[in-house]
């Protein structure tokens, strides 16, 4: 099968490598068909593609949208879509819209517990100035000395109901979906298992996605264990949605799964990049 990874991120969102480090690191861990999906951001997309182009790797454009759905964050994986189109530029510029104000408030809710200056040493590890994200006042965390790595700056400071987390409202699940498709792309949702939904909310997410016209899920990516991966390619079959696969890489320092490093799709599932053939550049 083709050694697809069609999710990871760089310094245009919230990874650490450049979309031509990120290239070369696909191309050398033996990845065939690439695309870069930085999160709510198209700003890399010309440089990966002439970098995959350089190191003979095919690729499809690619874009992570956070959306809100139940109250909830849910990301939504575009691909093959003309990263030129108007609607979604604009669609993913308003996205963008709120994360300054949004790190200023994360800021303020850890000065009450007595971290001082985490905007300021957030925006250090910052590439893309429309892009603050929790990730950055992660690494900023974890250099300060509050904590070991970035999973336990989440657990204690980052995730609902802890002294950095701000509620946010993203995208409409959708315009998320309009936007890549308007865009001849093919929408995807990202990593299922990771969100805290009840099984009926989760129903309604794939049956609303569906009905927007979503076609894809994500099934092997690095954050879904061997039992999460036969769960969700399940999922595909009920509801007629095409399988994807990538490896959410961000940082070799962070990441536990390497770009192309993953299981390959169960068989009976239809390849989003079956769906995408025309879009392969
Ligand atoms: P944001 O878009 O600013 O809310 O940041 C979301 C990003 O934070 C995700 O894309 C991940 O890169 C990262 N993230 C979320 N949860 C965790 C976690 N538990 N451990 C490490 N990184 C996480
Ligand atoms: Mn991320
Ligand atoms: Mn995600
Ligand atoms: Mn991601």
């Amino acid at each position: 099968m083709l050694n697809a990874d069609l999710h990871c991120h760089s310094t245009v969102s919230d990874g650490t490598l450049t979309p031509e480090a990120l290239a070369a690191r696909a191309k050398a861990n033996g990845v065939e068909l690439w695309a870069l999906t930085d999160h709510d951001e198209i700003g890399g997309q010309q440089r990966a593609l002439e970098a995959a182009r350089a190191e003979g790797m095919k690729y499809l454009t690619g874009t992570e949208i956070s959306v809100t759905f139940a109250g909830q964050t849910v990301h939504i994986v575009g691909l093959g879509f003309d990263h030129r189109n108007p609607a979604l530029v604009e669609g993913l510029r308003r996205t963008r819209g709120g994360r300054s104000e949004r790190a200023q408030e994360m800021s303020d809710g850890l000065a009450k517990v007595g971290i001082r200056g985490a905007y300021e040493g957030a925006l250090k590890y910052v590439g893309n100035p429309e892009l603050i994200s929790r990730t950055h006042f992660a690494r900023f965390l974890v250099e300060a000395g509050v904590c070991k790595d970035t999973p336990e700056v989440f657990r204690k400071y980052l995730t609902e109901g802890k002294p950095g987390f701000v509620p946010h409202r993203w995208a409409r699940l959708q315009d998320a979906v309009a936007w890549i498709h308007d865009a001849g792309g093919l929408a995807i949702i990202a990593h299922p298992a990771r969100y805290g939904f009840t099984p009926n909310e989760e129903y309604a997410l794939f049956t609303e996605f569906k009905a927007h016209g979503g076609r894809g899920v994500e099934v092997v990516t690095g954050s879904h264990s061997t039992q999460e991966a036969v769960r969700y390619a399940e999922t595909a079959l009920e509801f007629g949605l095409a399988a994807s696969r990538g490896s959410d890489f961000h940082s070799p320092d962070e990441s536990h799964t390497d770009l192309g490093a993953l299981p390959f799709l169960p068989g009976q599932l239809t390849p989003v990049w079956e769906l995408l053939a025309d879009r392969i550049q």
